[in-house]
């Protein structure tokens, strides 16, 4: 007899699925289970919670809504967000769409991190319309990320899909697994950039979007590619 079959009394139970007494007492009540609504049960026991006590018993399947939903980037085409919208354009001043509110998800903790993201490049001969640059910073920053990696992806993204003379990318943000744990200062911001083509090349040009952002004073950290280790504290 195994220690899962006498916890749950059922002598022979497989211990595999569903695996926890919350597991099956929600199996016996529902006549169902979700994978995904079994582990965020598993997790609540772990914590030391009843899952199945009036304010949790919905838990598992929200949590399983919402982290779908803040994770949808993995399942989401960047070809069909833009959707055409990739214009050629005899224009090659500075673009620059800037305080663009994202919310993503540190994969180190999964807590959120948040903030501004500022995107800047200019064209050679396509531009991608205005309202498509928001959405792309929402494929990227609905995923497991690091901040880094997310503004790197961000600028590399728009360089491949209409090759400008250069794009820059900084993005500000919050880390709750930062302020809410309480590592370090709690009201640091993390500043990341990507700098690629005549941003990475022409100091001049770097120096103009960023004062453009009002972000020159921090231009000290904003040198040449992304910055690293202005992250969570990730072995914690
Ligand atoms: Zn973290």
């Amino acid at each position: 007899m195994t220690v899962s079959a006498i916890v749950n009394g059922v002598e022979g139970l497989p211990i595999a699925e569903p695996g926890t007494r919350s597991g099956l007492v929600h199996m016996q009540r529902t006549g169902t289970i979700d994978p995904m609504q079994d582990l965020i049960r598993q997790l609540l026991s772990g914590l030391g919670e009843d899952p199945e006590r009036e304010g949790l018993v919905n838990t598992p399947k929200r949590v399983e809504k919402s982290l779908t939903f803040l994770t949808s980037g993995y399942r989401t085409d960047i070809d069909e967000v833009l959707n055409g919208a990739l214009f050629t354009v005899d224009y090659s001043e500075m673009v620059i769409v800037k305080d663009i509110d994202f919310y993503s998800l540190c994969e180190h903790h999964l807590l959120p991190f948040f903030g501004k993201c500022h995107v800047a490049y200019i064209p050679s001969n396509r531009v991608i319309g205005l309202s498509k640059i928001p959405r792309l910073v929402d494929v990227f920053s609905r995923r497991l990320q690091v901040q880094e990696r997310l503004t790197g992806q961000i600028a590399e993204t728009i360089r491949e899909k209409i090759a400008p003379l250069g794009v820059a990318v900084v993005m500000e943000a919050t880390h709750l697994c930062m302020s809410m744990r309480g590592v370090e200062k709690q009201n640091s911001c993390a500043v990341t950039s990507s700098m690629l083509g005549t941003f990475r090349d022409v100091a001049r040009t770097r120096m103009e979007f960023l004062e453009l952002l009002q972000l020159s004073s921090r231009a000290g950290v904003l040198r040449r590619g992304p910055s690293t280790n202005l992250e969570c504290i990730a072995e914690e």
